[in-house]
């Protein structure tokens, strides 16, 4: 886990892990980093890399059905009362509540962990960027749950092990091989995976 905090610097060369390559470039509008991690991003990698590959190069089929299907689509309506849109760097768009928590709505609890990753790396974003620390908050109206999602230690090293994945997963030149997933059928890039 990294200990350096939002506006720390350094004249030490530049890193190539791709965690420091990150905060560097959003910390200083000079330094260039080709690679912009998103959340939804970081989401795609801990459903399937080779989802995350495609989604990479902007091949997209029929997202919305997919997307639906598996519980993965943003819904912008719930709360919508209660939460304020935010964008940081143009990268990250977030919501916010009237208590400062940071809150991700999701339709569906299927795919638990992928939304957890992305809430918690928005989470770590505000801390390491803008220095202010939240908590957050994952919610699935339709099922009338919400999850408190807390930035501990151990939830930091899963975001940055993510984001060093992410990174290795989009600098390749071909995608990562199919591997089968109980949720493949529902996938917009099916085809590309399983049809001979
Ligand atoms: S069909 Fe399965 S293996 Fe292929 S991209 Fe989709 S989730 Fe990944």
């Amino acid at each position: 886990m990294i200990d350096d905090t939002a506006g720390d610097g350094d004249d030490t060369a530049p890193s190539d892990d791709p965690v420091d390559r990150l905060l560097a470039s959003a910390r200083d509008e000079s330094i260039e980093d080709d690679v912009h991690v998103t959340g939804v991003m970081m989401q795609y990698y801990e459903v399937c890399t080779r989802e995350l590959w495609f989604d990479s190069r902007d091949i997209e089929i029929d997202r919305d059905n997919a997307a639906v299907a598996r519980g993965t689509r943003v819904d912008d309506e719930a709360y919508s009362e209660k939460r304020r849109h935010v964008s940081i760097d143009g990268t990250i768009a977030i919501d916010v509540l009237d208590d400062g928590r940071v809150m991700e709505v999701k339709p569906s609890s299927a795919l638990v962990d992928p939304a957890k990753l992305q809430l918690l790396y928005y989470l770590w974003y505000l801390k390491h960027v803008t220095g202010v620390d939240r908590d957050g908050v994952l919610a699935h109206p339709r099922e009338r749950r919400r999850e408190d999602v807390e930035l501990t230690p151990e939830n930091e090293e899963w975001v940055e092990d993510a984001i060093r994945g992410v990174v290795d997963v989009i600098e390749r030149d071909s995608p990562p091989a199919p591997t089968e997933k109980p949720f493949c059928e529902s996938c917009a890039y099916y085809d590309f995976c399983w049809s001979c």
